[in-house]
């Protein structure tokens, strides 16, 4: 489609937060216009779809888990909003999570998690070994314990992704199928900058990409896998995460590097296959369809940059999702859209200001230069 005049909003990039966004403000009214040369293939083309915001609530980030437990609330009714309104499985499942320790200090290292989640009031559960055989019979017979989180759901992010691109058009949303180079090339009331790791050439603000390789397995046979919970394991010092669909899929994942190509090395395979069979011996028989990287955009303290820059309120930041885009995709496209629509911000987006990490400069308009920030921490957790 082509734009015909001005919009009242651009939208820079297609993902699940820019589509998600463009979704909620063509549905406010806005005349909405979104680039990008190839939706849908950042991050969330390999991302495997986990909304948890209890087994990925971790120490030292309180905000973030905030924004997750919020945002987590609201994907039962996106989910059956964006279905109904499309037509389109997204599957999303809400079985919960299992988290599983295999030996006494794979244990201990949940535990302190455990305690953590609860004393923030995060509903998690500790489960004996025999407990958690029963709700999932394939798993190792040698785990030392567990947990479960009922209400950490799960959706398919390439499905999402699909939705969504129907979801705009039919809303009415320009779609244009070129990369922005310069923000100022845009004709548009208010523009929105949700390009994930291509945010920071845009803006100049600390997005940086954090590789994650990740695998995708099939089950014999045409067959759902044997469980139906997504697991997280904490096996033998090594961290991996299964998640099941209903149409045979098994996501296993990820690694957390801080570097930004895309090679899926042998190493990072084979330790992602011991501990996914460590866990659930079965796996092995499973087919391995697929090996990619992703890169996730990461910020300086592990939370998302929503918005306006510094100096133009005029450009308002929806990126910096690392981990949790997927999870955060609701919350971020209410909160972007209201923001737009009413002018006062909702007082959540204080805490997510692009101006926290000191940015007193303007934004670059009219550079590639990419800005860096500060690694994730790094405690070798698998995420
Ligand atoms: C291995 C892995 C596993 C993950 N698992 C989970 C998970 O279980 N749960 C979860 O919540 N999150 C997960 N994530 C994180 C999640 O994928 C990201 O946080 C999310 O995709 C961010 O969405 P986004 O739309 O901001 O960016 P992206 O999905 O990266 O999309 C950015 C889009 O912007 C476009 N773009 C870039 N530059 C420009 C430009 N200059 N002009 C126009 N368009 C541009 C790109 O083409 C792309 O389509 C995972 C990520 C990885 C890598």
């Amino acid at each position: 489609m082509v734009a015909a005049g001005p919009s009242d909003v651009a939208v820079v990039g297609g993902g699940p937060i820019g589509l998600a966004v463009a979704w909620r403000c063509a549905a406010r009214g806005m005349r909405v216009t979104l680039y990008d040369a190839a939706p849908g293939s950042g991050a969330s083309d390999v991302a495997a779809g986990m909304l948890a915001p209890v087994a990925e609530t971790y120490f030292g980030e309180r905000v973030l888990t905030g924004l997750l437990v919020s945002s987590a609330a609201r994907w039962p009714d996106f989910a059956a909003e964006l279905a109904g309104y499309t037509g389109l499985d997204l599957g999303y499942r809400t079985e919960g999570t299992l988290t599983v320790a295999l030996t006494p200090d794979d244990l201990a290292e949940a535990e302190r998690l455990w305690t953590y989640q609860r004393d923030l009031g995060l509903p998690v559960t500790p489960l004996r070994p025999a407990e958690l055989r029963d709700r999932e019979p394939l798993l190792a017979t040698r785990l030392r314990g567990g947990a479960l989180a009922p209400g950490d759901h799960q959706v398919d992010p390439r499905r999402l992704v699909a939705a969504l691109r129907v979801a705009v058009e039919r809303a009415g949303v320009t779609v244009l199928a070129r990369p922005v180079r310069d923000l100022a090339e845009l004709d548009a009331t208010a523009t929105v900058v949700a390009a994930g790791c291509g945010t920071a050439a845009l803006t100049g603000l600390p997005v940086r990409p954090v590789k994650g390789q990740i695998l995708r397995l099939r089950a014999p046979g045409g067959a759902a896998p044997g469980f139906r919970h997504v697991i997280q394991g904490h096996a033998d010092g090594r961290h991996v995460y299964l998640v099941p669909r209903t149409d045979g899929e098994v996501v296993v994942g990820a690694t957390v590097e801080e570097r930004a190509d895309l090679d899926v090395t042998a190493g990072a395979v084979l330790d992602l296959l011991r501990a996914a069979t460590d866990v659930i011996p079965e796996l092995a028989e499973y087919e391995l369809v697929e090996a990619r990287s992703g890169l996730r955009p990461g910020t300086p303290d592990n939370a998302p940059l929503l918005g306006p820059l510094p100096d133009r309120p005029d450009v308002v930041v929806a990126a910096g999702h690392f981990r949790h885009g997927i999870v955060l995709t609701p919350l971020t496209a209410d909160l972007v859209a209201d923001l737009l629509a009413t002018g006062t911000p909702d007082p959540a987006l204080a805490a997510l200001s692009p101006a926290r990490f000191g940015t007193t400069t303007p934004a670059r308009f009219g550079t590639t230069t990419p800005a860096g920030g500060r690694p994730a921490p790094d405690d070798g957790l698998t995420r």
